[in-house]
C-alpha cells in the first residue's frame, strides 16, 4: 500500500478492518470472547507489562470493538481511541484520567440535556465540578479557568440550539492556560466536523447517534489527539507521573502520544468497565460506512425543511445554523463545511400548547428522545429532555417552552415537510 493518505469515504469503510487473518473474512467478525489464550507465560506477562499489545480480557479490549475505535480514530484524524458503553460513559471516560477530587471542568452552558446534569450533579460525587460559561463569551471563559481546572467542554454542534462553537478560539485559550479542550462532536460526526483540526484534544462521541445512524445500539468513543503535552506542567499527574494505579508506570514518558489511550485502557476500562460490547462495536461498525452519504442527506433535507419552516407563518423563529438568518451562519464554513448538521429547534406560535399538540399531531416523525437517526425525531425539550433544568438554564441551552426540536431524516424530503405540514394544521387549529 503507498503511504497516499485515503479520503473520508474510503476510510468510513476499510479503516481499521483488514480481513480477518485467521479465516480471511472480508467483513469484521464479531469476536465474542470474553478471554484470550496467550501463547505463554512470557507472553502473559509482557501483555500485562504493555510491553506487548494484544487481547487479554474483553472489560479491556476486543478486536471487534478495537476495529470501531480504529475506524473512528482515522475518521477523527487522532492518534487513539477507546470505545464505551455509551456516550455519557465516554465523558466521564475522557474526564476520568485528567480529574482529581477538587478538580473543575469549565464547561459550555450550551449542551445536551443529559450532559447537563452530569456535569453539574452527578460528578460532584466524585469531588468533581464544573463551571458553566457562555462560549461565545470569550473573555468569561479565559476568566473561568483557575488553577484547578483540567479541561474545557463543549459540543461542536450544541444540541439543541443550532449552535456552532468557535473551536479554534476556545482551543487557543485552553492552549495558553495548558489545559485540554475535549469536544463532543456526535451532533456533527466527523463528516461534518474534525474538532482535532480546530485544537481540540479530545473528542467524545455518542455513538448511539448519526456513527450508528438508526437507533440500534447505545455506545460512545474517546478519541485522542495525540498531541497534548501531558508533561508541560503538574496538572496531569496520572499521565505525566508514576502511576500507581499500574505499578508506577509513567505513562506518557513510555507511550509518548498513545498515552492518554493506553491509560484509559489499562486503568479507566480497567477499573470502571464502561466497556462498549463486540456485537454493539459491529452494528456501528456497519452504519459508519455509509455515515457520509447519510450525512450528505440528513444536511440536504434538514436545509430543505429549515427554509420551508422559516417561510411558514405559523413558526415564529427556527434556530439552523445552515440559514442565512442564523447568528452562526459564518461559523458554518470555519468549523462545518460540510453543513449545519441536521438538529434544530423551531418556536411554534402559541407556545408550550400548541407545541404539545404538534408532538401529538406527527404521523412521520416519530416522539423519542433520541437523535441521529435514519427516521425524522421530535421532541417538546422542555417537557422532556431538559425538564430538570431551570428556566433559565433551559433559557441559556436553547430549550424554551414554545420551541420544539426536530432530528431530520433521510426520508423523503417532501414527506417529511407534508407531516409537519400537517400537524401544524392541526396544533393552530
Ligand atoms: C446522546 C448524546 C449524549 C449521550 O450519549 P448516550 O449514548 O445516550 O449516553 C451526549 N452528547 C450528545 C450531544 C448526545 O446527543
Amino acid at each position: 500500500m503507498s503511504d497516499r493518505p485515503q479520503n473520508f469515504d474510503t476510510l468510513q469503510i476499510h479503516a481499521g478492518a483488514s480481513p480477518d487473518p485467521a479465516t480471511g473474512a472480508r467483513q469484521v467478525p464479531i469476536y465474542q470472547s470474553t478471554a484470550y489464550v496467550f501463547q505463554d507465560a512470557d507472553h502473559a506477562a509482557r501483555l500485562f507489562n504493555l510491553q506487548e499489545v494484544g487481547y487479554i480480557y474483553s472489560r479491556l479490549t476486543n478486536p471487534t470493538v478495537a476495529a470501531l475505535a480504529e475506524r473512528i480514530t482515522h475518521l477523527e484524524g487522532g492518534a487513539g481511541g477507546i470505545c464505551c458503553s455509551s456516550g455519557h460513559a465516554a465523558q466521564i471516560m475522557a474526564l476520568f484520567p485528567l480529574m482529581m477530587p477538587g478538580c473543575n471542568i469549565v464547561a459550555s452552558t450550551r449542551l445536551y440535556g443529559g450532559t447537563y446534569t452530569q456535569l453539574t450533579q452527578t460528578i460532584k460525587r466524585f469531588g468533581w465540578s464544573a463551571k458553566l460559561v457562555d462560549f461565545d463569551d470569550l473573555d468569561a471563559v479565559k476568566a473561568a479557568i483557575d488553577d484547578d481546572t483540567r479541561a474545557i467542554f463543549c459540543e461542536s454542534i450544541a444540541n439543541p440550539g443550532g449552535y456552532i462553537t468557535d473551536l479554534d478560539a476556545i482551543a487557543k485559550i485552553g492552549d495558553e492556560a495548558g489545559i485540554p479542550l475535549i469536544v463532543d462532536n456526535t451532533s456533527a460526526s466527523p463528516y461534518l466536523c474534525r474538532p482535532i483540526e480546530h485544537g481540540a484534544t479530545l473528542v467524545v462521541h455518542s455513538t448511539t447517534k448519526y456513527l450508528t445512524g438508526n437507533g440500534t445500539v447505545t455506545g460512545g468513543a474517546v478519541i485522542d489527539s495525540g498531541k497534548f503535552d501531558w508533561s508541560a506542567n503538574d496538572k496531569f499527574p496520572s499521565l505525566s507521573q508514576p502511576e500507581p494505579a499500574y505499578h508506577g508506570l509513567t505513562f506518557h514518558e513510555v507511550l509518548g502520544p498513545m498515552a492518554f489511550t493506553f491509560h484509559s485502557i489499562a486503568v479507566g476500562l480497567r477499573d470502571l468497565g464502561m466497556t462498549m460490547n463486540p456485537q454493539g462495536a459491529h452494528y456501528t461498525l456497519m452504519g459508519i460506512e455509509t455515515l457520509s452519504l447519510r450525512m450528505r442527506k440528513h444536511v440536504e433535507n434538514a436545509v430543505k425543511v429549515a427554509k420551508w419552516l422559516e417561510a411558514d407563518d405559523r413558526i415564529e423563529s427556527v434556530t439552523y445554523a445552515g440559514l442565512e438568518s442564523s447568528p452562526y451562519y459564518d461559523r458554518v464554513a470555519k468549523i462545518c463545511p460540510n453543513g449545519a448538521g441536521a438538529l434544530f429547534t423551531f418556536a411554534v406560535k402559541g407556545g408550550y400548547e400548541n407545541c404539545v399538540k404538534l408532538i401529538d399531531s406527527v404521523e412521520l416523525f416519530s416522539h423519542v428522545a433520541n437523535l441521529g437517526d435514519a427516521r425524522s425525531l421530535i421532541i417538546h425539550s422542555a417537557s422532556t429532555t431538559h425538564r430538570q433544568l431551570s428556566d433559565e438554564q433551559r433559557a441559556a441551552s436553547g430549550a424554551l417552552p414554545n420551541v420544539v426540536r426536530v432530528s431530520i431524516g433521510i426520508e423523503d424530503p417532501d414527506d417529511i415537510i407534508a407531516d409537519l405540514d400537517q400537524a401544524l394544521t392541526k396544533a393552530l387549529a
